[in-house]
């Protein structure tokens, strides 16, 4: 079985405009992205077929102060489909966060997205951390966006040595870093955080770090705490697959990324 924890799809009627928008943040910064789904629940669940997925979580994100009701609302229906499973999202500088995530626990959303660059606040501000000691309270999961983003230029709003001071206030067990703890700052993410409780997807990854380093942060972290994900639409499913497939691990190593800790997470039979 094969379960990708981070995908990312949104309604019909805005997906086109929506990518365009995003494709143009990339480009407009000199660097290279385009999405290779047109990123609609259809078509994700085209790619699913495909490509032998028998999950994907989706991971919407509010970059509003106003957009969370929409959005969940949204996540519920997806959450709804067979095989997709629909995280929500809030801002964290909205007022009313707490009864947001009260709704989202409501909704039987498993958990919610924060993208400290599209949302624009550090990982270990106040704000920040009252959501995460609430998320652990509620057992919601979090999945970070962590490290750099090709679309966004910095400052990085969650380094790894931001995310590690996080974990003197939650103990990190059911927040997931994404893009294997800090995109495209993975010699600081084995200095700060492998080793930690923390998850950590592989998100967008596969093709930006060597070899060698992903399978040191997989052995020295802990294939118990890795969970394979794409960033679907930004990655080929099967792309990702085949190259996680292809690393020196065990079967063992490689089941528990494929799908026995996602499986675990997502409290699925
Ligand atoms: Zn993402």
């Amino acid at each position: 079985m094969i379960i990708d924890f981070h995908t990312h799809i949104f309604p019909d009627k805005i997906a086109s405009r929506t990518i365009e928008i995003l494709e143009n943040n990339i480009t407009s910064r000199g660097k290279e992205g385009k999405a290779v789904i047109a990123a609609t629940a259809d078509s994700l669940l085209e790619s699913m077929n495909l490509n032998g997925i028998e999950y994907s979580v989706v991971l919407p994100i509010a970059t509003t102060l106003t957009q969370s009701v929409t959005i969940n609302n949204f996540a519920k229906t997806v959450n709804n489909t067979d095989r997709l499973f629909s995280f929500g999202s809030l801002h964290p500088m909205q007022k009313d966060w707490e009864s947001v995530l009260y709704d989202i626990k409501e909704k039987g959303l498993l958990g919610i997205k924060l993208h400290p660059e599209y949302q624009n606040f550090y990982i270990d501000s106040r704000e920040s951390i009252q959501i995460l000691k609430k998320c652990e309270e509620l057992d919601l999961l979090t999945v970070i966006h962590a490290g750099r983003d090709i679309g966004v230029e910095p400052p990085v709003h969650c380094m790894p040595e931001r995310l590690r001071h996080t974990l003197e206030y939650v103990k990190g067990d059911k927040i997931i870093a994404g893009h294997l703890g800090g995109w495209q700052v993975w010699d600081d993410v084995e200095k700060y955080l492998v080793g930690t409780p923390l998850y950590f997807d592989t998100a967008y990854t596969v093709d930006f770090i060597s070899k060698e380093q992903l399978c040191r942060i997989i052995k020295n972290h802990g294939s118990d705490k890795i969970v394979h994900a794409t960033d679907s639409p930004w990655e080929k499913q099967g792309h990702a697959v085949q190259v996680i497939s292809s690393l020196p691990l065990t079967d063992s190593e490689k089941n528990n990324i494929f799908y026995l800790n996602a499986k675990k997470l997502l409290k699925i039979g």
